[in-house]
This record gives C-alpha cells, sequence and structure tokens, in this order.
C-alpha cells in the first residue's frame, strides 16, 4: 500500500493541533479522512474502547461498496487504516474533559492536556441494554439492537423485540421481512410509538405483542435459545422459545463531558447546525449519532463526519 501523508504534525503530541477529533467510529474516521487529506494536523482521541457501535455488531450488509457484506470490526479497522494513511495520529484514550472557553480549546485525555483550534465530535451513542441477566452475555449470539443489520441471520426463525417506541416499531417491522414470528415484548399496556408505526405494527399479522411483559432471563449456553418473562401486573412467569432478540429500549447519546459547556437537549444529543454540523461553540463540530436522534446508521454517520471536517477545515482557513 502507498504510504500518502498529506497532514503536518505539530511539533508537541500535545499541539496545538488543527483538529482534534472525539471518537472513533465511521463519523470521527471519515472526517479524519477529509482533515487529513485537508492538510490540518489531526489527532483521533478515540476511546479506550475504539471503533464504536460497528465493534460490536458480525456482518454488516448495508454499507454501500461491500457486496459480499463485511464484518463490522474490520469495516472500522480499515477506515482506522485510511484515516493514518493520511497522517491522523490515534490515541487509544477517553477523553475526560474539554474547556471549549480557552482559545485553542483544551481537551484532557489520559491524563494529559492536548490543545486544538478546532474540534470535531463524534463521540456517538451508547446502546441502552436491558440489565436482565444473560442478555450482555448473548450479545451477537442471538441478541442484538439492530435489526437492519441483523435480521437476515433470521430468516425463517422466531425473534422477540423489547420496548414501545418508535425504534422497536422499526425493529419489528424490518424483522418481518425475514423472520417466521416477531414478538414485541413491551413493559407498560400502550406504545410511545408515532400512531402510523403503532398502525403498521398492529396490523401485520407476524407481529404479536406481549403487554405489562418484562424480560427477566435470557438463556442459553453459546446462543439465545429462549426468554424467562414475567407479567407485571399478574407477576405470572412464562417462558418465550425464540432465536433472536433485539433490545430497542432506546439510545444514550454520549456526550455528557460536554454538560455546560454546549448545547443539548433534553436527551443529551448535542445541538447542531444540519447544513454544516456546527455547534454552540464556533469551531467545535459534532457529526454521527451524538447529534442524529432519528436514522443511527453508519453510512449517515460517515456523511455527517464529511460534512463536520469540511467545515472545520473552511473554519480554520476563515481563521487562520
Ligand atoms: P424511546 O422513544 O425512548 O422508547 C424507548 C422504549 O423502550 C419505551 O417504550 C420504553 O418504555 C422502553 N424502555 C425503556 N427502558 C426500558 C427498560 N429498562 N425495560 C423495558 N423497556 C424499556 O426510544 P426509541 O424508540 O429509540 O426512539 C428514540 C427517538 O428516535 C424518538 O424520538 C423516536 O421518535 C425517534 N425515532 C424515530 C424513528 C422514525 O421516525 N422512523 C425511528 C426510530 C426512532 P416506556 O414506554 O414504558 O417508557
Amino acid at each position: 500500500m502507498d504510504t500518502q501523508i498529506f497532514a503536518p504534525k505539530p511539533t508537541s503530541p500535545e499541539g496545538p493541533w488543527d483538529t482534534i477529533i472525539i471518537g472513533s467510529g465511521p463519523a470521527g474516521f471519515t472526517a479524519a479522512i477529509y482533515t487529513t487529506r485537508g492538510a490540518a494536523s489531526t489527532l483521533i482521541l478515540g476511546g479506550e474502547v475504539w471503533g464504536g457501535q460497528l465493534m460490536l455488531t458480525t456482518t454488516v450488509d448495508n454499507f454501500p461498496g461491500f457486496p459480499e457484506g463485511v464484518l463490522g470490526p474490520k469495516l472500522m479497522e480499515d477506515m482506522r487504516i485510511q484515516a493514518q494513511r493520511f497522517g491522523a495520529q490515534f490515541q487509544e484514550v477517553s477523553v475526560e474533559s474539554v474547556d471549549l472557553t480557552k482559545k485553542p480549546f483544551e481537551i484532557t485525555a489520559g491524563g494529559k492536556t492536548y490543545q486544538s483550534r478546532s474540534i470535531i465530535i463524534t463521540t456517538g451513542a451508547l446502546t441502552a441494554w436491558l440489565t436482565a441477566p444473560g442478555v450482555r452475555e448473548l450479545i451477537g449470539k442471538g441478541v442484538s439492537s439492530c435489526a437492519p443489520c441483523d435480521a437476515p441471520f433470521f430468516k425463517d426463525k422466531t425473534v422477540a423485540v423489547v420496548g414501545g417506541g418508535d425504534s422497536a416499531m422499526e425493529e419489528a417491522s424490518v424483522l418481518t421481512k425475514y423472520a417466521s414470528e416477531v414478538t414485541i415484548i413491551h413493559r407498560r399496556e400502550e406504545f410511545r410509538a408515532s400512531a402510523a408505526m403503532q398502525e403498521k405494527v398492529k396490523s401485520d399479522p407476524k407481529i404479536k405483542i406481549l403487554w405489562n411483559t418484562e424480560v427477566e432471563e435470557a438463556v442459553g449456553s453459546g446462543k439465545l435459545e429462549k426468554l424467562i418473562l414475567k407479567n407485571n401486573k399478574t407477576g405470572q412467569t412464562s417462558e418465550l422459545i425464540v432465536d433472536g432478540l433485539f433490545v430497542a429500549i432506546g439510545h444514550k447519546p454520549d456526550s455528557d463531558i460536554f454538560a455546560g459547556k454546549l448545547e443539548r437537549d433534553e436527551k443529551g444529543y448535542i445541538e447542531y447546525k444540519t447544513d454544516h454540523c456546527g455547534t454552540s461553540v464556533k469551531g467545535v463540530f459534532a457529526a454521527g449519532d451524538v447529534v442524529d436522534k432519528r436514522y443511527k446508521q453508519a453510512v449517515v454517520s460517515a456523511g455527517m463526519g464529511c460534512i463536520a471536517a469540511m467545515e472545520a477545515l473552511k473554519y480554520l482557513e476563515e481563521e487562520g
């Protein structure tokens, strides 16, 4: 492979950098590919566990350019190599705090303080998982949080979806294209999803709904075999034999370190301008699941990472 380094490095590893990218999912690496190719010195603070949610998936079939699909971790590894090929520096450290009142901005990570003229936040979102025993252990072995990614693995199989919001409705609808039967398990007796999405689910003959029901345990050795359920009105427990469990109880944007420093909405999504990914602080951009309330797809995150990077380059040029 050709080594093509476009981006300079500052004299000190602590900066000042032209851009520091916080986070290392598809938005972060795409942003880095663009900032480095724009000759901006770029440091990615990728987190102690780098790569984002795609590191938790198996085959990704909906990222363009991979007709046979690609393993999520392999896709992220390749994005990382691509960004580093153009000169992006990478640190596997988690950001502890930021000071956005100083210029250059200051970021503390892994006990060191880094300076940067611009910041691109791509910290993503954390899946909210059920805390019932067995659920976390069986992730990737029947338990998933992404029907568009994993539904094809459940062709003619039985699956359950937990949740009562739009995500759960959407997961259930996607799953009906493959699974023989989809059971939605919801802890109350009404959904919080939009009327249209509820209607779609309720009128689908492949979908059954269990109201007032909670997952007590996911059982399986090596792969998911069944769920132990509890009706929270009657206290009665039951078993549901399933091949798959899709957890759709919401996501939490990973933005707590920016509390009080950037405008966020009530759920923690960073407020941003959709046309240029700018946040409430000039020179700080945000992209991907930390701002995206709706799509939460790798390809959308990558596109937003590109926008944020191009706008960061424009900002750096304007600021001289
Ligand atoms: P959400 O609206 O917050 O719904 C989460 C659901 O999970 C709720 O029904 C909640 O139950 C349930 N839940 C939460 N914690 C639980 C637990 N520990 N055990 C069992 N159930 C639990 O999240 P979302 O569905 O991911 O949607 C997030 C946002 O994205 C929403 O604004 C939504 O409209 C939007 N969205 C839009 C679309 C679309 O328009 N196509 C698609 C997906 C998402 P309760 O109802 O009892 O609280």
